[in-house]
């Protein structure tokens, strides 16, 4: 089985588990590392397909990118639809080759409906564009798709609840690298509890993608030691993205 086939079954037995119990508990046993498993067990432990591959032909890279969204509608599966303004799914090429995976959305991503349009996603722009990485070129998304209140951490139910549609997302994007920008995004996707201090600054294999993890960039703007760090990422996701690109 493939890590691409492998990552879709994970999402639909997710998907299988959310219609079998009706979202009655979180369905994971713990809100870190979306796609239970995918970081952390050999892909021979991971559940097998409800239906035989062959059934389930591969959908092209951002094939159903437009379907996921469909499917999450005016999603009210977790508490966060109450307060926000917009639903922010996510931004950029839906055959990204790299993929950036924040939080959640702030106040400025919650009132216009995307995601890093705010004070850091500026900040964020220019870090692409010293790093010769285009915005449009990548996607960019978030753990949850809605606003948390007061811009705390999502909750483990509410990560829980909405990780079947990161996951696709991933699947419908197929990125061969992705960054999780900020110590919430990379102790969810690894499933680790260091600080992002400690996880920053060296590959991750998850799944089969390279995965790098670098400080928030409103992290950046609140302490202006951290830029160093993440422009060292950046030249590594740089360097790495680049090499893709032009083989
Ligand atoms: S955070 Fe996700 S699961 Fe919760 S309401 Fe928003 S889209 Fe739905």
């Amino acid at each position: 089985m493939s890590r691409s086939e492998d990552i879709r079954n994970e999402v639909y037995r997710f998907l299988r588990q959310q219609k079998e119990f009706r979202y009655p508990d979180p369905i994971l046993p713990g809100f870190r590392g979306i796609g239970k498993g995918i970081a952390t067990k050999p892909v021979s432990a991971v559940s097998a397909p409800p239906a035989p591959a062959a059934t389930r032909p591969a959908a092209p890279a951002g094939g159903n990118l437009t379907t996921v969204r469909e499917d999450l509608g005016e999603c009210t599966r977790c508490g966060l639809h109450g307060q926000r303004t917009n639903l922010v799914f996510g931004v950029g090429n839906p055959n990204a080759k790299l993929m950036f995976i924040g939080e959640a959305p702030g106040a400025d991503e919650d009132r216009i409906g995307e995601p890093f349009v705010g004070r850091a996603g500026q900040l964020l722009d220019k870090i692409f564009a010293a790093a010769d990485i285009r915005r449009e070129d990548v996607y960019i998304t978030n753990i949850v798709k809605c606003r948390p209140p007061g811009n705390r951490d999502p909750q483990p139910d509410e990560v829980t609840t909405c990780n079947p549609f990161l996951l696709q997302q991933i699947d419908a994007i197929q990125p061969q690298l992705i960054c999780a920008l900020g110590r919430f995004a990379a102790q969810t996707l690894l499933d680790k509890t260091e600080g992002i201090g400690r996880l920053r600054g060296r590959w991750f294999d998850w799944h089969g993608k390279r995965l790098i993890c670098t400080y928030h960039p409103s992290a950046c703007l609140r302490n202006e030691s951290y830029k160093r760090p993440v422009w060292n990422d950046f030249q590594m996701l740089r360097d790495a993205y680049k090499e893709l690109v032009e083989n």
